[in-house]
């Protein structure tokens, strides 16, 4: 790191000494309003536009999972990444760091994603299952996904359906190359906290259905962004994607 990257990486520090013990505090208590404890609830980072040397802030905050929503980026930051942990005495690049790909992800890309990605949360059809399945195959092991749900019936939206949504759960979990860990959705961009509500309840219904189907190995809700994190949390989420309210705006 030269000194303007360092200057780059202090100034994610500050922001995050200044916003994640707040984060933190929303979590616990809409944990403890669904009756479960804060740690049942993970922060995924979401650095995307944001510099790579924000990443070294993040996990010296102690954030060990990060999402970027494309392939391209993800591949750009993890390379930089490389660089940075062999020149770098400083810093060193915590082992159990997971990225997460939260974002779109076109099938001829799916294979890069499944090679640098610990969790895909972003499976919305089946021939990208079917993609991502074939290459675990060949890898000789089981790639973890969430299966994307569509609960607002928004046509900009990916995912599945909530009409069907348990079967094509289940028809993804049949797959050989895939472990399937739980489901994600994104929610309207909305204020109205009674239709985000309903739609993250509705998502939760999903997993509960799905849940007993052989081959679903988790109950994992990747649900809620930064304007509707909380409600996600008293709804049951298990994982937020957290990009502004984390780290601010991106530049
Ligand atoms: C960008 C993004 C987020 C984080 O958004 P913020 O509003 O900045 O918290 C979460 N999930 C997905 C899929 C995203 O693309």
């Amino acid at each position: 790191m030269n000194d303007q990257d360092r200057e780059v990486k202090e100034r994610y520090a500050r922001t995050l000494r200044d916003r994640l013990p707040r984060v933190r505090e929303v979590i616990a208590a809409a944990a403890a309003r669904s009756g479960r404890d804060a740690s049942a609830v993970r922060i995924v980072a979401v650095t995307k536009g944001h510099p790579v040397n924000a990443v070294p802030a993040v996990t010296e905050a102690g954030l060990r999972d990060l999402g970027e929503n494309r392939v391209e980026e993800l591949d750009n930051k993890m390379g930089l990444l490389g660089d940075i942990v062999v020149e770098d005495r400083d810093w060193a690049y915590p082992r159990d760091t997971r990225w997460h790909m939260i974002g779109h992800v076109q099938r001829r890309k799916a294979v890069l994603a499944a090679r640098l990605a610990s969790l895909i949360h972003s499976v919305d059809s089946f021939r990208l299952a079917g993609k991502l399945s074939r290459f675990g195959e060949a890898e000789s092991r089981r790639v973890s996904v969430l299966v994307q749900i569509n609960a607002s019936g928004e046509a900009t939206k990916g995912g599945f359906p909530v009409e069907g949504a348990v079967d094509a759960v289940g028809k993804v979990a049949e797959l050989p190359g895939l472990r399937v860990r739980g489901l994600m959705t994104m929610a309207p961009f909305t204020g109205d906290e009674a239709v985000l509500r309903s739609t993250f309840a509705r998502v939760r219904a999903v997993m509960e259905a799905a849940a007993v189907l052989p081959g679903v190995e988790g109950c994992e809700l990747s649900m809620g962004m930064s304007n509707d994190y909380g409600i996600a949390v008293e709804e049951g989420s298990t994982m937020v994607r957290l990009g502004t309210t984390l780290l601010g705006p991106r530049p």
